[in-house]
This record gives structure tokens, C-alpha cells and sequence, in this order.
């Protein structure tokens, strides 16, 4: 019998730690119409912010982009910005982007206020979930949390767009000490048997615009504690190795509630994501302080940007969150706004 001749699987890149790349998280705009105070605060980068807009790849280059990461192991591939709804035609993208061989999973975090005119086609575009940011419910906190540009009504009517369609939606909440602890509960309340997974993130030291203290921190224990307290809950088992959040489901059966502990439960060992900005630089962990300008290789074709990915991600040993603290992790680090998250 003659043997089948054996197709050849490539090796998953690896790097320093082992860690395969998987994930891909894209900035398709640096800019934002809100000025959360965690992130872009509003006495620290104007609305004029001298990004250069001139410098963001375009649809060609970032369709290149993401075929020279497919080649090299990613599958999840997850929009953001600072606000991608703010990028024109953001759905000719989308569409180009899930068509791409090895990448099954197209998805977007974005604060919503502009989903509802976008949520239809984007799903027609092939996007395949949407993570909706929202820190408060009650009207004048969400407005002065966005930097007194955005509207809680718009949101939920994004929310609302998004489930007509048939959009996967799961809400991300950052709850900071003393200035919106009091919406745990509600927030909690309002998504709890909406098939919507809350997921309270933890309050990071990302960039340095935002002052970040320590003090300010509300760990995921305590929130867990408080809703657990008022709805009582049960630990679920992760889906997959590296799945950032913890997942409970409420007892009474109500659905689930996520936790994502940066900062009192760090995965760095598990951290299988690259991250690139709308200008083409290249980071390899949320805390950098530089990225890899990865233009150039671009402007020679999708086999040099591959190889220009493998040799930044074989050389990658980032582990930020563990050394929290110590002097190797402090200094200039890169701002939220132009990784995304
Ligand atoms: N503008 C979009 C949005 O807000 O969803 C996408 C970009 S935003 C940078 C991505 C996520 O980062 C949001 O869910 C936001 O809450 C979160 N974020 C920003 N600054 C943060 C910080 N210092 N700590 C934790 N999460 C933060
Ligand atoms: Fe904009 Fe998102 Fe940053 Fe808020 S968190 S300022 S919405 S990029
Ligand atoms: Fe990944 Fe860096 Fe976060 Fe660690 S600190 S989980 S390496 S992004």
C-alpha cells in the first residue's frame, strides 16, 4: 500500500516562555470621541492630540497585516482602537479581514455609543461578537466618565442594535475606588439574565497618563465577594487554557458573570496575544514601552512581515503584570488608547 504523502504542519512560533501567538488584538484608530479618565483624560491628551491620522495603515496594508499573523498561528482577531467605530467603513474591513484562511474569529471592543447605526453591518461584514465597554449605569456618572461626552441612552441602544442582529454582545466593566463602586450592583442587576456576560476588569497601571495608585484598585475579589453576597455564585471551569476572566454563574441560574484579575491574579504565562497599533508598531505585552515598527517589513510583502513577526515574537520573554512592582517594571510604558486594550 502506498502511504499518503504527509502535509507539511508547520511548528507553532513559540517564544522565550513558550508561549504560542494566537491572538491578535488590531487598533484600526488611535483617536476617540470620549475621554475616559483611565485611559485618554482629557486635561492630558487634547482633542487635538498630535497622532498623526496620516500614519495609519490603510485597508490594503492591514488586510496584509493580519494574512502575515494568520501565517503565523492567529485565529482570534479582535478590533479596537481607541474607538473603532470611528474608523470609516469600518464593515469593508471586517469583511476582508474574516475572509482571511485561519482567522475564525473576528471581534471588536468598542464604548458604543456609535453601534447602533453600524451593529447591521457589521454582522452582514462577518463580525462575529462585540464587547461593549460600560463602567456606569446612572446617566450623569456615565457621562462624566466619558469625559462628558457620552450618553448612557446611546449605549444600550447600541446594546439593544447589536442583539436585534444577532450580535454576540458581552459588556467589560472597570469599577475604580470611590468613583463608581456604586454601580457594581446595578450593573450586575441590569445584565444578569440578559444572556449578556458582564466581565469586571481590573483597574490597570496601563500607559502613565492616567496617575494610576494602587488605592484605586477594586480587586475582583471584593467584587466577587459583593455580588456573590446580593446573588450568590458558583465557580465555572475555564473553556481554555489562557482564558483571561474567572467564570461564575449565578446560582439561580440567571446566567454568568466574568472576572479578570490583571492585578491580584496576573496570566502572564498563559498571555498568548501581540498587539498592534493603527500606525503598524508592533507590542508584544500591554506594559511595553516600545513597539516594532512594523511598516517596513510591510511595504516589502506578507513574506517578509511573517518573518518579521516570528523574529519579535521568538524573541518576546514579557511578563509585566508578574514583576509588578519591581524596578524592571517601572518607567515609560505605552498608553491604552493606542493598543486598545
Ligand atoms: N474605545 C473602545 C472601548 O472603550 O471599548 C476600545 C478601546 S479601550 C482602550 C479598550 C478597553 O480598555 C475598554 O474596555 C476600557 O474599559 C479598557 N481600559 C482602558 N483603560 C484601562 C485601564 N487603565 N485599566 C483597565 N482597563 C482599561
Ligand atoms: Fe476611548 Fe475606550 Fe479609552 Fe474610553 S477606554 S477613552 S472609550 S479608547
Ligand atoms: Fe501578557 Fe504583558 Fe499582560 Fe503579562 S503583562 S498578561 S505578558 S500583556
Amino acid at each position: 500500500m502506498n502511504a499518503q504523502p504527509q502535509a507539511v504542519v508547520p511548528a507553532p512560533l513559540r517564544d522565550r516562555r513558550q508561549r504560542p501567538l494566537r491572538d491578535l488584538r488590531l487598533s484600526v484608530i488611535e483617536a476617540c470621541n470620549f475621554r475616559c479618565g483611565y485611559c485618554m483624560p482629557a486635561d492630558r491628551i487634547a482633542d487635538d492630540h498630535g497622532l498623526d491620522s496620516a500614519g495609519r495603515m490603510d485597508f490594503d496594508q492591514i488586510h496584509t497585516l493580519v494574512r502575515a499573523f494568520a501565517r503565523q498561528g492567529v485565529t482570534k482577531l479582535r478590533l479596537t482602537g481607541g474607538e473603532p467605530l470611528l474608523r470609516r467603513d469600518l464593515p469593508a474591513l471586517v469583511a476582508r479581514l474574516a475572509s482571511i484562511e485561519g482567522i475564525e474569529d473576528v471581534a471588536m471592543t468598542t464604548n458604543g455609543t456609535l453601534l447602533a447605526r453600524h451593529a447591521k453591518a457589521l454582522r452582514e461584514a462577518g463580525l462575529g461578537r462585540v464587547t461593549v465597554s460600560l463602567d456606569a449605569l446612572e446617566p450623569t456618572l456615565f457621562a462624566r466618565l466619558s469625559g462628558d461626552r457620552g450618553r448612557i441612552e446611546d449605549v444600550l441602544a447600541g446594546i439593544e442594535a447589536a442583539e436585534a442582529v444577532g450580535l454576540p454582545v458581552k459588556l467589560n466593566s472597570v469599577i475604580q475606588r470611590g468613583l463608581n463602586e456604586d454601580q457594581v450592583l446595578p450593573l450586575a442587576e441590569h445584565f444578569r439574565g440578559s444572556g449578556h456576560v458582564l466581565r469586571f476588569i481590573e483597574y490597570m497601571d496601563v500607559g502613565t497618563c492616567n496617575g494610576w495608585r494602587a488605592g484605586d484598585v477594586v480587586s475582583s475579589a471584593e467584587l466577587h465577594a459583593r455580588i456573590h453576597a446580593r446573588w450568590p455564585l458558583r465557580a465555572l471551569d475555564a473553556q481554555y487554557r489562557g482564558e483571561v476572566a474567572q467564570r461564575h454563574a449565578y446560582a439561580d441560574g440567571a446566567g454568568e458573570i466574568g472576572f479578570v484579575s490583571s492585578i491580584t491574579a496576573p496570566f502572564c504565562g498563559d498571555c498568548h496575544r501581540a498587539r498592534v497599533s493603527a500606525d503598524g508598531q508592533l507590542y508584544t505585552c500591554l506594559f511595553a514601552d516600545r513597539g516594532r515598527d512594523l511598516r517596513p517589513a510591510l511595504a516589502q510583502g506578507e513574506d517578509a512581515l511573517a518573518d518579521a513577526i516570528a523574529g519579535v515574537w521568538q524573541a518576546r520573554a514579557d511578563r509585566y503584570s508578574e514583576l509588578r512592582g519591581s524596578p524592571r517594571a517601572s518607567g515609560r510604558r505605552v498608553e491604552m488608547f493606542l493598543v486598545g486594550g
